[in-house]
């Protein structure tokens, strides 16, 4: 007699689907066996300027204390990130990525019988951190791809206790402004945690984004959840950081794993965060990306979701997963979005100059056979 393990999963666990990350290049070049520096991979919203070098020397000079443990705390990295911002260490939250503090939060705050409120076409994340504690996921249908503010706000109830706001939204790209927020802020219920996803705020030129860390000191109920994965480079490193008031940083820190982010990404996200000269070629290199890749949609005749992230939802008007074959096949690897309810779309990473040459290409000839 063998028991079903998954009949013995918690609900919501069992309703779960794994997340689907991009197609790792090693993967296409073994599938269709195609020599791996031939491959483009516009999947994941990586940076594709690769690492800065004085990350590199951090890490080679973090290589030597590998037997030892991380600082649990994060000291360093903690001093450098509220110098930046004029914070107390008191309100920082380290993760490994930024995907393990949305966890921290789910924890902390969810559990069965509580919900949380996101918006449809939402970061995949929020879904898996809900249902993995047993509670809900209250959707709130999207307007014009983008987060409804004001139904998302009517649809908070007593068992609310979290809101995910993705602000530029992945994978549509969309985003809203200082006032929308403002107002959803002064509006929203002081026992619902705002979590504030910033991932792509560094690509944010202008002050068309607000900047959340404005809102942290009127609203003790918000966190602000950044990352070193997309602007800073550092994806493979797995280092996040939540800014909140010192009350939630203490809650999420009695669940956090003692050392949740390991050394070499601590000096890692120190150097880093040194080298605003690599911050702004990869703001200055994602725009000029940006523009190549909405000419070419337009030279083909696409329509595309208007983006403040480092990618960019183009819709093809028909099933995209033909489209994504034919790429796969002619050696570009792009993400489809069908699971985050945008059949008729594909998702793609702003890669270098010669990376969006090839993607345009291999487009233009897909779509002309
Ligand atoms: C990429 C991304 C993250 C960050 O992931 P890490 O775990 O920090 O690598 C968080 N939120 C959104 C919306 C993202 O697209």
């Amino acid at each position: 007699m063998s028991c079903d393990f998954l009949a013995l999963a918690q609900p919501g666990v069992q309703k779960l689907s794994p997340y689907v990350p991009g197609k790792p290049v090693e993967a296409l070049a073994r599938e269709l066996d195609l020599d791996p520096a031939s491959i483009v991979k516009l999947a994941s919203n990586e940076n594709p300027l690769g690492p800065s070098p004085r990350v590199l020397d951090a890490i080679r000079a973090a290589l030597p204390e590998l037997t030892r443990y991380p600082d649990g705390n994060g000291y360093r990295l903690k001093r450098a990130l509220a110098d930046r911002y004029g914070l107390e260490l008191e309100q920082i939250t380290l993760g490994n990525g930024s995907n393990d503090i949305l966890e921290l939060v789910a924890r902390a705050y969810l559990a069965p019988g509580l919900n949380a409120v996101f918006s449809a076409h939402a970061f995949a994340v929020y879904p898996i951190a809900t249902q993995a504690v047993g509670a809900s996921c209250n959707v709130v249908p999207a307007r014009d791809w983008g987060h409804d503010l004001p139904a998302m706000l009517k649809a908070i109830d007593a068992n609310t206790r979290v809101v995910f706001l993705a602000n530029p939204n992945n994978p549509t790209g969309t985003w809203f402004g200082a006032d929308a927020l403002a107002e959803f802020l002064a509006a929203v219920p002081d026992h619902v945690l705002v979590v504030l996803d910033e991932a792509y705020i560094e690509y944010a030129s202008g002050n068309e984004l607000p900047d959340g860390l404005g809102f942290l000191a009127r609203h003790p109920n918000l966190l602000v959840s950044r990352t070193f994965s997309k602007a800073y480079g550092l994806a493979a490193l797995r280092v996040g950081y939540a800014l909140s008031s010192p009350r939630i940083a203490d809650v999420l820190n009695r669940v956090r794993q003692p050392f949740n982010v390991n050394s070499l990404a601590l000096s890692a996200a120190c150097a880093a965060l040194e080298d605003q000269a690599y911050l702004a070629r990869s703001r200055a290199q994602n725009d000029a990306g940006m523009a190549q890749l909405e000419a070419g949609c337009r030279e083909l005749g696409l329509s595309w979701i208007p983006s403040r992230g480092n990618f960019i939802a183009i819709d093809f008007g028909r099933d995209a997963a033909p489209i994504d074959q034919a790429l796969l096949r002619a050696g570009v690897i792009v993400r489809p979005v069908a699971g985050y309810g945008m059949p008729t779309f594909l998702r793609v990473s702003i890669g270098t100059e010669a990376e969006n040459v090839r993607f345009l290409d291999a487009l233009r000839q897909v779509l002309a056979t």
